[in-house]
């Protein structure tokens, strides 16, 4: 059976990583599909492009992971592979009502199916928009994500980090 793990992953996390190496080993094959809205491209830090590029490089080691894009409704794009479910990260009761909301839409509307897995303990507190905002002030966040991430972020925020790195040394 086909997963399919849709999200912004702006940008993929250990948490999402953790997910899908879980994922990859009880399903046949996990898509890892980046939902983009023109609407709301303004909204994220990396492009959709750079997006993609960074879950190529963080998911080459699978045998049985792909990347893909989709710019419509979730439902439009499962109907195109039927078999296939739709797989998210449960965190926190938090997660839940909002995921328990959209899986019951899901269904409703396009009879799709979805299938959750409970995110580590050790990442449960990890969220992409918290990387964003430490990786804004040049802090390191190399374990909590995979390493292609860390380094499009330090790219990203090339003189912050380079700054702080410079304050830091100073001080010792
Ligand atoms: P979205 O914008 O659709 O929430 P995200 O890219 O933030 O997309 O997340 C995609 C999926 O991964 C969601 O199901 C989310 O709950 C899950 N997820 C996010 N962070 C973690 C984490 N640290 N551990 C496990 N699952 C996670």
């Amino acid at each position: 059976m086909n997963a399919v793990f849709p999200g912004s992953f702006d940008p993929i996390t250990s948490g999402h990583m953790d997910v899908l190496t879980r994922a990859a080993k009880i399903f046949d094959h996990v898509t890892v599909t980046v939902m983009h809205n023109a609407r709301k491209q303004g909204r994220h830090l990396f492009t959709l492009d750079e997006r993609l590029e960074i879950l190529r490089e963080a998911t080459a080691h699978f045998g049985n992971v792909s990347v893909d894009t989709f710019g419509g409704l979730l439902v439009d794009y499962m109907a195109r592979q039927p078999g296939s479910v739709i797989l998210r990260g449960l965190r926190a009761v938090s997660d839940y009502e909002y995921e328990l909301q959209i899986a019951h839409l899901n269904r409703q509307i396009g009879d799709a199916e979805t299938v959750f897995i409970m995110a580590a303990t050790r990442w449960s507190f990890v969220s992409s928009s918290m990387i964003r905002e430490i990786a804004s002030y040049g802090g390191d966040v190399s374990e909590m994500v995979p390493r292609a991430s860390a380094g499009a972020l330090r790219r990203k925020h090339e003189d912050v980090y380079a700054e702080r790195e410079a304050q830091n040394a100073g001080t010792h």
